[in-house]
């Protein structure tokens, strides 16, 4: 376990900390979803309660390793200015920390709230240069780490900062390890990952991992057909990546070896094209047409997965079951959603695409816990230690 706010004495004392301000803009610089922020609003308002004196930091987009407006947190201060009103102040430095800058943080009063701008506008920090972690430590006498959707990377607002301050996570940082974490260290069993997207290659270090922990796996989504062709199935012009078949067919026999059950889909929603619009059925993984695609899981599959499902007391979600972009492709996906949903035990959603796919289809508030990171909860299903977890003081 790692220490956490409520561990340190925080009244009084200089506070910087890594947030996930990487909002979606649009061409005009509007934030489109600002849930991020919204996220992070407990740990800020709860250092302003102990009367902390406040730093924030994050990254937004990728702007080259110099200043680029276009990437300036200016959108965030604006919200930010919204909530906090005349306690938060943005300080919009190219170079993110200049003496002006240590001086008006120097002066910062309790409960006050600086943010500075985009770190990476400048080149150390995604170096990890520990010139520029000196430079944000020099700010503060506490670190907190708030940016769960970062902690895969070791830079200088991440990792390199806690060289020189002792870290403490904050409570969204602390809601992902413990919900992440603990679900899938300590399961109530039966224990279910569900598998699914697009790219095999990229999901073989979770799975392998995740073959040590559940006792029911299941795969879908594009990645099934590798299976499939695996185990000589003829799966037409569905997603193949002919590389990963071995690979496949080794998790196929741990699986196997460990008395796991893995379910693969037993029929699936084929069509001509890769379009919404195109020609489709329903047929069973043995009969699909040379010149078809499989876009969905099947109407038997579902019902087989849906039965798993019933039966779990934890469930892991990563990767959706088909192309759920394309409404007539999304039912699968939407089926398996919802059997989550009536799940009355652990369910975790990790994975951009999945968990976009839980929030479109109004599920969002039955799930026990959606992960805010993408990279950084497949590296941690993968059994990773996070960087920028792992620079947090101990418990
Ligand atoms: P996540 O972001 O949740 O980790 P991925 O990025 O791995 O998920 O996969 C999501 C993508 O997989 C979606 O864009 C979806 O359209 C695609 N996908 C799912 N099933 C299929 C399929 N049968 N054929 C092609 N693409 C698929
Ligand atoms: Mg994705």
């Amino acid at each position: 376990m790692k220490k956490t706010i409520k561990d340190v004495n925080v009244s009084g004392k200089r506070v910087i900390v890594r947030c996930d301000f990487n909002v979606p803009l649009d061409e005009k610089g509007n934030i489109t979803d600002d849930s991020r922020i919204t996220a992070s609003l407990p740990t800020i308002q709860y250092l302003v309660d102990k009367g902390a004196h406040i730093l924030l930091l994050s990254h937004l987009g990728r702007p080259k390793g110099e200043a680029d407006m276009k990437y300036s947190l200016l959108p965030v201060a604006q919200m930010l200015s919204g909530v906090f009103g005349s306690d938060f102040m943005f300080y919009s430095s190219p170079f993110v920390v200049d003496d002006e800058a240590k001086r008006v943080a120097a002066h910062l009063g309790p409960g006050q709230i600086m943010l500075l701008e985009n770190v990476r506008f400048r080149w150390e920090e995604t170096k990890n240069e520990p010139s520029f972690s000196r430079e944000l430590a020099g700010l503060a006498d506490i670190f907190v780490n708030d940016a769960f959707g970062s902690a895969h990377r070791a830079h200088c607002s991440t990792a390199g900062i806690a060289e020189y301050l002792p870290g403490v996570s904050g409570f969204l940082m602390e809601k992902e390890l413990e919900f992440l974490g603990n679900t899938v260290e300590n399961p109530k069993r039966p224990f279910l990952a569900i598998m699914g997207g697009a790219k095999v290659g990229d999901k073989i270090p979770v799975i392998e991992n995740l073959l040590n922990k559940v006792d029911a796996l299941i795969i879908g989504g594009g990645m099934a057909y590798t299976f499939l062709k695996a185990q000589g199935y003829e799966i037409g012009r569905s997603l193949l990546e002919e590389d990963m078949t071995n690979m496949a067919l080794s998790m196929l026999s741990k699986a196997k070896v460990r008395g796991i059950r893995l379910l693969l889909p037993v029929d699936v929603w084929a069509a001509k094209e890769f379009s919404n619009d195109a020609e489709k059925i329903c047929c069973a993984i043995d009969s699909i047409p040379p010149d078809y695609m499989g876009m969905d899981i099947g109407i038997k599959t579902v019902e087989l997965f849906g039965k798993e499902i019933e039966n779990a007391a934890t469930i892991v979600w990563n990767g959706p079951m088909g192309v759920f972009e394309m409404p007539e492709f999304a039912k699968g996906t939407k089926a398996i959603a919802e059997k989550l949903a009536e799940n009355e035990g652990t369910t975790v959603i990790g994975g951009g695409d999945s968990a976009a796919a839980v929030r479109q289809f109004g599920f969002a508030g039955k799930m026990t816990h959606i992960s805010t990171g993408g990279g950084a909860s497949m590296e941690f299903l993968e059994g990773k230690v996070l960087p920028g977890v792992a620079a947090l003081m101990d418990r």
